[in-house]
């Protein structure tokens, strides 16, 4: 039996009338931006989070600009990105006119680390990010410690973790306004492009509400050059349909990956997810490493086996950051990772006879 790398069908099937009747609500309604579904998305995002106020925006990228920008981050201003992030998080910041500068992460976690962190500051340095890779959070105890020690604004990027905590606290909640994605393949994904800024500061919320739609809290009175960076209607219709059943699915991925730690065998070239003490794992990916990625993964391809690499170039490789001059070698780790990462299946809907296959199929690879 093939097993995909992802697999929508089971999720959406179970939800299919809940969508139908959502999809039908707001063509009836004949409003379509700016409107009630939009207004009750916000208010539900925030509350499944603790939090005081969402912003819903166009996509997770377009979230973590305004964030910068609403801090007042700009040009001459450097902002420290992990070395293995997915480019987004970068890209964000070339938006504002910052320089990204790059720090390697936590060698078990691959999260950000602020012993590493704290090598690349300079008088310049404004803002971290940290990013909840695959799902897992950052320790954002030592990490809001770092920044207040150096007067660093902290922009959560979230767009893989929802709903996962680091000592009970939800992750996109600790920096001063934190961005998240809903592309579909996200935990919580639109039927679309969608993302979110979370904030519990008023004055930065309402600001952003203007930002996000032309400047404007008043319609045809632009109090700053804004942006149209809003979510639909309609997304956010299905996001509130989605979102009510993000804490059941969030505990299936995390059942699933209990799975895989189960059955996958110990293997000195088989490097699993180890989750830190006090953090949370969502499991947007579960991520393993083999010196032998390439063979494994096409190995797996020809069983069947659908399997990604997240992410197969880090971003000071890649050609937008050229002129950075950051030659092979740059970030020894962050290049190492991108050398052995492999994701494995993992959708809500997989059994544990699916793990169980995928699992066989890595050990017959390994014993090879
Ligand atoms: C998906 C993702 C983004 C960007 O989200 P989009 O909605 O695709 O713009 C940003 N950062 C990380 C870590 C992501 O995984």
């Amino acid at each position: 039996m093939e097993i995909p790398f992802l697999n929508f069908a089971p999720m959406h099937q179970a939800i299919e009338p809940e969508m139908l009747a959502a999809f039908q609500r707001v063509y009836a309604s004949n409003w379509f931006i700016m409107g009630q579904e939009l207004e009750a998305f916000e208010d539900e995002y925030a509350h499944a989070n603790a939090c005081q106020y969402a912003i819903g925006v166009s996509n997770g990228l377009d979230a973590l600009i305004l964030s910068l920008k609403v801090l007042g981050i700009g040009p001459g201003d450097e902002v420290i990105v992990p070395s293995n992030t997915y480019i987004a998080t970068v890209l964000a910041v070339s938006h504002v006119g910052a320089k990204p500068v790059f720090a390697e992460p936590n060698a078990q976690t691959y999260n950000f680390d602020p012993a590493k962190a704290e090598a690349v500051l300079s008088a310049a340095t404004k803002a971290i990010m940290p990013v909840h890779l695959y799902g897992q959070a950052c320790a954002m105890d030592e990490i809001m410690a770092f920044a207040e020690k150096h007067q660093l604004q902290v922009v959560e990027d979230n767009a893989q973790a929802h709903l996962a905590q680091f000592q009970g606290q939800f992750t996109g909640t600790f920096g001063a306004a934190n961005g998240a994605s809903f592309y579909p393949g996200k935990n919580l994904g639109a039927l679309g492009d969608g993302g979110v800024i979370t904030t519990n500061d008023l004055a930065l919320a309402e600001r952003l509400r203007a930002l996000r739609n032309y400047g404007s809290q008043k319609k045809y009175h632009n109090a700053e050059i804004g942006y149209n960076m809003r979510l639909d209607e309609l997304q956010a219709a299905f996001l509130r349909v989605k979102l009510a059943h993000l804490p059941e699915w969030t505990r299936q991925r995390q059942e699933i990956a209990s799975w895989y730690h189960t059955h996958l065998p110990a293997h000195p070239d088989l490097i699993l997810p180890a989750v830190a003490e006090g953090a949370s794992h969502s499991y947007h990916l579960f991520v393993v490493r083999s010196s032998r990625r390439d063979a494994l993964q096409s190995y797996l391809h020809a069983q069947g086996i659908g399997t990604l690499i997240h992410y197969p170039i880090a971003p000071h490789r890649q050609e937008a950051y050229q002129h950075l001059n950051l030659a092979e070698g740059s970030f020894p780790l962050a290049e190492e990772l991108a050398q052995t990462v492999l994701s494995l299946p993992l959708w809500v809907g997989m059994t544990e006879g699916d793990v169980e296959q995928v699992a066989q199929a890595i050990k017959q690879f390994l014993q090879r």
